[in-house]
């Protein structure tokens, strides 16, 4: 049986660390990667580990700044690439508009959304729609008897905890620490990771798109006190394996 490899490459919501970056999560199987989100900073760090060359598809959730930040300089690397007579596929985007993904020959772009389930290399994805300021995908990767799903970002709801259901790997947001957040920002806050938690019993959880101020442990404490299950904090080059 095959299995799903997830790097964390960007954890921070709406602004990355000094040296680190916004949303974007590595999944690979059989050697083939797939991003999801490109937020700030992920170009940069991503090549740490793999040459950039060999990413052909990047899924966009939505169109915040802090998950699509480096689309455009991901197009012009495939650009330079390509003029270099380097060998590299189109880079292909998965998003809900085009906007300014698809810039030919360098890019491409194809319509995402609930209810219309892709494969991409050797993953079948799904998709549902968060509870968030802009239309917004949560996504479930699935391969040899195995899933990832990533909550994108969005406020807690029975669907997304169905959605989430027996994951082997649940990458969740979780914008804010207890008791600063709220449902109508469109975010869970760390309350709000339990609840998920509990109700979807992933296999592991990795808790992301964490704030940039306080003590992010504070997190992890809460949810370990709270939920018995085996849950990481995600940083730049965590790596999961199911
Ligand atoms: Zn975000």
């Amino acid at each position: 049986m095959g299995r799903i490899k997830v790097v964390v490459i960007g954890e921070s919501g709406g602004t990355p660390l000094a040296g680190g970056a916004t949303s974007c999560y590595m999944v690979e199987a059989e050697g083939y990667a797939v991003l999801l989100d490109i937020g700030s900073g992920a170009l940069s760090l991503l090549q740490k580990i793999r040459p950039f060359d060999s990413i052909d598809d990047i899924i966009i959730s939505h169109f915040h700044s802090d998950h699509v930040a480096d689309a455009g300089v991901a197009i012009y690397s495939r650009l330079i690439a390509m003029q270099l007579g380097r060998h590299v596929h189109p880079l292909l985007f998965h998003a809900m508009e085009k906007r300014e993904l698809e810039i030919a020959p360098y890019s491409s772009a194809v319509i995402i959304d609930e209810g219309i389930p892709e494969k991409i290399g050797p993953f079948s994805i799904s998709y549902i729609r968060t509870r968030h300021p802009v239309p917004c995908l949560a996504m479930k990767l699935s391969y040899g008897g195995k899933s990832v799903v990533y909550t994108a970002d969005g406020a807690f709801s029975e669907k997304i905890a169905e959605f989430s259901s027996s994951s082997d790997i649940l990458i969740a947001e979780c914008s804010f620490y207890p008791g600063t957040g709220s449902q109508e920002a469109g975010h869970m806050d760390v309350y709000d990771v339990v609840k998920l938690a509990a109700a979807a019993s992933p296999g592991k959880l990795i808790v992301s798109h964490l704030p940039v101020y306080g003590n992010r442990n504070e997190i992890l404490d809460y949810i370990k006190g709270r939920w018995n299950g085996e849950v990481l904090l995600a940083h730049p080059f965590l790596e999961l394996e199911v």
